[in-house]
């Protein structure tokens, strides 16, 4: 992980992050599947504080209400001096700027499907009471919610977005890997597509306390094995998720 830097790779994508707290990220980009993509050369993830575009001293980022109330409210003048920079630091791209906000579009496999195709990602983060309306209006082109509850700040809704995206890269993962998961589509033996969770998995041993792997998995008929997949995948979102069916 790169904080504050402007390290150049050749990659398919590159995600600029903008936080307050660049450390938090730490951890979860520098394991498993994020490591190995950014080690690849097929990501390129830099993580910025926000606080390197403040103008005075104390480095401010936010300031109080009008209005009054409580809390911080991040400041339009240093966003946009933030967002101006990181933006034009990359030409010919597809790019898009997201705001990380409870307020936004709730995150989905299909918004990350549609990321993963762009070549340049700014994600905000947000701390404090929020963030001046004005970058909302003005500054970004879309505001991303990973569910309706209230977090401390955006850093980890950030990192939920870019886990998600990332592994959808073409060579990152399997594609194979990627084909089978929940929220997937799936062709089903009527000749339609649908939207389903994953389909049970099992794995050694055979028996354990006497409950049994389905025979069918046994068998190495891959026709007999797909179909079996198929069906309980469509088996277990109707008793779960009923609502991707409809889709
Ligand atoms: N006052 C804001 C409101 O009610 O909409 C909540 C501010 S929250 C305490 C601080 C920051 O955390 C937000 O600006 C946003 O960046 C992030 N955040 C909190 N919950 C989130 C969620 N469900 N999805 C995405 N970002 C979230």
């Amino acid at each position: 992980m790169f904080l504050g830097t402007s390290i150049q790779y050749t990659t398919d994508m590159k995600i600029d992050i903008l936080t307050l707290f660049p450390e938090m990220f730490k951890g979860p980009f520098d394991e498993s599947m994020i490591k190995k993509a950014r080690d690849e050369g097929l990501v390129e993830v830099n993580i910025h504080n926000l606080r390197d575009w403040a103008k005075d001293k104390h480095k401010s980022v936010d300031d109080r209400p009008y209005g009054g109330g409580p809390g911080m409210i991040l400041r339009v003048d240093v966003m946009e001096r933030a967002l101006k920079n990181l933006k034009s630091s990359v030409s010919n791209h597809q790019s898009s700027i997201i705001l990380l906000t409870p307020q936004g579009n709730v995150f989905s496999q299909k918004k990350a499907q549609e990321l993963s195709k762009l070549n340049h990602l700014i994600l905000v983060a947000g701390h404090y009471e929020g963030f001046d309306e004005r970058i909302r209006e003005h500054l970004v082109d879309e505001e991303i919610s990973i569910g309706d509850y209230v977090l401390t700040g955006g850093e980890l809704p950030t990192m939920v977005v870019v886990d998600a995206v990332v592994r959808l890269i073409p060579g990152v993962l399997e594609k194979e890997a990627k084909d089978n998961e929940s929220f997937s589509k799936w062709k089903m033996e009527n000749g339609k597509w649908k939207i389903t969770l994953d389909y049970p998995q099992y794995t050694r041993p055979e028996n354990f306390r006497g409950w049994n792997v389905p025979e069918v998995l046994l068998s190495g008929n891959h026709a007999e094995i797909s179909r079996w997949r198929k069906v309980h995948a469509e088996k277990r979102t109707r008793e779960r998720r009923p609502d991707l069916l409809k889709k």
